[in-house]
């Protein structure tokens, strides 16, 4: 089983000539041909809306191709609000789904005119205190607790989880907000992540739907949206069947029409936060071998590092390799593929089965197009890479410049490279 790069090896030849590696890379075309995917897939819903999660990959560059598309977007900092009020995103285009919210970020939100997604009930008298008033649409984030199980397979496990209100708290959240003068109102919940089955979304809207109509009967509040939020996963193994997204909003609608529809909310809006599935498998880390080690085991160092891509050190996931330019030949060499980073578990890859590697070899780290490069870090002073657009007409677009060190230098305000440390 394999997968095959959106690029070339003869694409990264002429890249590297202006781009040195390692640096992402991302996919416009598929992109383009996801989002227009997903849209059609939520068609028969009219207030239909993408809000793409920041977070998983916050380039501007990327986010405004997604606008083109009529997507909005989910933030839940201070410097994701900024990311989309400089991209022209405000108002109803923000999703703030924040939790442990600082007063700041609040009023930034209230002052860009963003729907505010309350995580916890304690928010809602925050909240007021913080902005002065209520906003007319408010949103609030449920957690139904206990395991979320599709058939006999535990997908994640709520009661767990640091987000959300408990059931009472929803409906006590509603009638006290209300009360306030909140004149429309929306659900959201986050039950599971990435997962790589067509039921999750179905499963989950029967949920928020039954429990929309309950709170509708039992408040009498008017519920504008609900926002079924992000998980929808991406088969990073290539042995894994992908999620079709038509099925998912077939799903989605099925259970909209058996359950809203009777109890005439026909024009609740769906609402995504999708990250990993718009981005993920359309990014890819490309690194170079620049080592080879043969001792207790076999080890190819290579010059990106768990500073560019954490996810397999972080959690043991799996990326898949590709050994641009080896792809015809045997995966018959047992490796370990390393970063630099003085952190035994700085591997890409363990015991992974590639053809033989030589130094100087591309290695394409697959679906690193979301949560891939966003949760770099600058651990043993090693920088952020470089982030490019492979554009649709095959040409390639720096996004994002590589760091230096003076990026890394420059919060220390009294220090200049090349000269000593000033202490102030
Ligand atoms: C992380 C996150 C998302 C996106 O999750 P994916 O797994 O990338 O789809 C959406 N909404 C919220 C509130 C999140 O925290």
């Amino acid at each position: 089983m394999s997968k095959t790069p959106f690029v070339t090896k003869e694409q990264l030849d002429e890249i590297t000539k202006l781009y040195p590696t390692p640096f992402h890379l991302y996919d416009e075309k598929g992109i383009r041909e996801n989002v227009k995917a997903l849209k059609k897939a939520f068609s028969w819903n009219p207030g239909y809306k993408e809000y793409f999660a920041v977070k998983a990959t916050p380039n501007p560059f990327l986010i405004d191709i997604l606008r083109e598309y009529g997507c909005g977007c989910d933030c839940s900092s201070y410097t994701e609000l900024m990311l989309s009020e400089a991209i022209g995103a405000t108002g109803a285009d923000i999703m703030f789904s924040s939790n442990d919210t600082p007063a700041e970020e609040f009023i930034y939100a209230d002052k860009l005119g963003a729907i505010i997604n309350l995580d916890d009930f304690t928010h809602i008298d925050f909240l007021e205190k913080t902005i002065g008033h209520i906003p007319e649409t408010i949103s609030c984030r449920y957690n139904p607790g206990g395991l979320f199980k599709i058939s006999n397979d535990i997908m994640d496990n709520p009661g767990d989880a640091k987000y959300g209100m408990t059931t009472e708290q929803l409906s006590e959240a509603f009638k006290v907000l209300k009360e306030k003068g909140a004149k429309e109102f929306g659900i959201h919940a986050f039950l599971a992540s990435n997962t790589v089955t067509n039921e999750y979304y179905p499963l989950l809207a029967k949920i928020l739907f039954k429990q929309a109509v309950k709170l509708q009967k039992e408040t009498g509040v008017h519920i504008r949206f609900i926002n079924l939020s992000g998980g929808i996963g991406i088969p990073y193994k290539p042995d894994q069947e992908p999620n079709d997204i038509y099925a998912i909003g077939e799903g989605v609608r099925q259970v909209y029409e058996e359950v809203l529809v009777p109890a005439g909310m026909g024009d609740v809006e769906i609402y995504t936060e999708l990250g990993r599935y718009m981005t993920g498998p359309y990014g890819c880390l490309v690194t170079t071998a620049i080592h080879e080690k043969h001792t207790h085991k076999e080890y190819i160092g290579v010059d990106a590092c768990a500073v560019n891509l954490m996810r397999p050190a972080m959690y043991g996931a799996y990326h898949h390799i590709t050994v641009m330019g080896k792809e015809n030949l045997p995966c018959d060499h047992k490796y370990d593929v390393t970063g630099s980073l003085c952190e035994n578990n700085d591997k890409f890859a363990i015991d992974r089965m590639l053809p033989k590697i030589d130094k100087g070899d591309y290695l394409v780290i697959h679906d690193t197009g979301a949560h891939g490069f966003a949760m770099g870090y600058n651990y043993n002073g090693k920088l952020k890479s470089a982030e490019i657009l492979l554009k649709e007409d095959g040409s390639a677009k720096l996004i994002r410049r590589a760091e230096t060190p003076s990026d890394y230098f420059a919060t220390f305000d009294c220090f200049e490279i090349g000269k000593k440390l000033i202490k102030k």
